[in-house]
């Protein structure tokens, strides 16, 4: 990226003038607008350089990074960002021109593409985690390369034993002396104990957010909940976080008594994995059948309270309860326990080209689910790659899939199970 466009997204009045924009746009929600302008603002504050950048992969904790004030950017994260403001394909060329192949993830192709055409705020180093997925390590190779800087990979082994959160926990505490090293920032623990505490606030924001979420109708389709994966990838132990989940959970409140006497949703799904970040006719389909994505396994809250007193323990404690680490059976148990929550009536598992660590396990979790009498769909496609987004199967395979549901449904309706007015158990 020329010098130019790097010194205007660092200025006042672009970000001033995006602001305004984002303030007028029509959202959902009020909290997405709130993360939208959030977002303007770590934009900006990574161009102007305030603070050390870190790259991260998902599901490094970024409360470490926090707590040691440098500043975050997940890199899936900034792929959806330039996929929603149609960029993407340029960038995707970009790495393919340079011998990235297309059947690797798109999310990687992205950030690849725009590292070689320099868009990118530049890195001090760079940090991935091997848990999920096998690509992220090897793109922060390539990367680290291409920058000339230092890389860092956690490595989080596939069981559950005190041993290996030991063993997480000690690469976690290596890893801040590493980050001071690089960065230049002294470790300071109340810096660490504050963005744990900044981190459990948020916690529990999203679980209340969640609990309204088990009303019928839904108070929040699954494509805009998908949104706020900015704050989950990225957010955890910032300043924002909380604030928003916390508008976020009162909106839903106001909207799940208010929508109390109304219509139910005609079929709840579950959506497993991520979304077309591009524009897609996919959810106007869902309406049309009077479908709504009632729940992601994305949004649901997996770990526990961070305890202040162990907080490296509890950071590798977060990591190693990721439900789709080790065996698929951990993954079934938190879907099954999502449907029942949700009062979800089929699952869609969004099939993201590429992506391993989700596709690998399809044939299980259909056999798992349709044994439990929910139906199941594999829907392939891609949430960056736009240009292989074949419209017409998709939305052939969708429509025949909810015509089942709309089949099987009880004469006089009442297929959900979803509660009226989210009060039930809490997350
Ligand atoms: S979609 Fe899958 S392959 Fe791509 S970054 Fe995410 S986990 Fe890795």
């Amino acid at each position: 990226m020329r010098d130019t466009w790097r010194r205007l997204l660092a200025g006042r009045w672009p970000y001033w003038l995006a602001k305004l924009y984002l303030k007028r746009r029509r959202y959902g929600c009020r909290a997405l607008c709130s993360l939208a302008l959030t977002g303007a603002d770590q934009v900006r504050a990574w161009y102007r350089g305030e603070r050390p950048v870190v790259w991260t992969t998902a599901f490094v904790p970024t409360e470490l990074i926090y707590g040691m004030g440098i500043m975050p950017l997940a890199v899936e994260v900034i792929a959806a960002l330039v996929t929603g403001m149609g960029l993407a394909p340029r960038l995707l060329s970009a790495a393919e021109a340079s011998w990235y192949s297309s059947d690797l993830c798109s999310f990687h192709r992205t950030v690849m593409g725009g590292a070689l055409l320099d868009w990118w705020p530049r890195p001090v180093a760079l940090v991935a985690s091997t848990h999920l997925c096998d690509g992220a390590p090897r793109l922060f190779h390539n990367l680290g390369r291409l920058y000339g800087v230092p890389v860092r990979i956690i490595d989080v082994p596939a069981e559950f034993s005190s041993e290996a959160r030991a063993y997480v926990a000690g690469q976690l505490r290596e890893l801040s002396r590493w980050l001071a090293e690089v960065t230049g920032r002294k470790f300071h623990p109340e810096g660490l104990a504050r963005a744990l505490d900044l981190s459990n606030q948020a916690r529990s924001w999203l679980m209340e957010a969640n609990r309204y979420r088990r009303s019928d109708p839904s108070p929040l389709p699954g494509q805009q909940a998908l949104d706020f994966l900015w704050l989950g990838f990225m957010g955890q132990g910032g300043e924002a976080a909380a604030g928003i989940y916390r508008q976020l959970a009162l909106e839903l409140k106001a909207r799940a008594e208010a929508s109390g006497t109304g219509p139910s949703d005609r079929h709840r799904l579950l959506w497993l994995h991520l979304k077309p970040y591009y524009r897609t006719e996919l959810w106007d389909l869902l309406s049309e059948h009077g479908a709504v994505v009632a729940f992601e396994e994305f949004s649901h809250v997996y770990w526990p309270e961070l305890a202040p007193d162990s907080p490296w323990t509890g950071l590798a404690q977060k990591m190693l309860s990721h439900f789709s680490l080790g065996p698929v059976e951990r993954r079934i148990e938190v879907i099954r326990q999502l449907v029942r929550d949700y009062g979800c009536t089929a699952v869609v598992q969004y099939g993201h080209w590429g992506c391993r660590q989700s596709n690998g396990s399809t044939g299980i979790l259909k056999e798992a689910l349709e044994k439990d009498g929910v139906p199941y769909l594999w829907l392939p496609g891609d949430c960056v790659d736009a240009r292989t987004y074949a419209v017409g199967q998709t939305l052939t395979r969708l429509a025949a899939f909810l015509e089942m549901l709309e089949a099987r449904r009880p004469p006089g309706g009442g297929a959900h199970r979803g509660e009226r007015n989210g009060s039930g158990s809490r997350d």
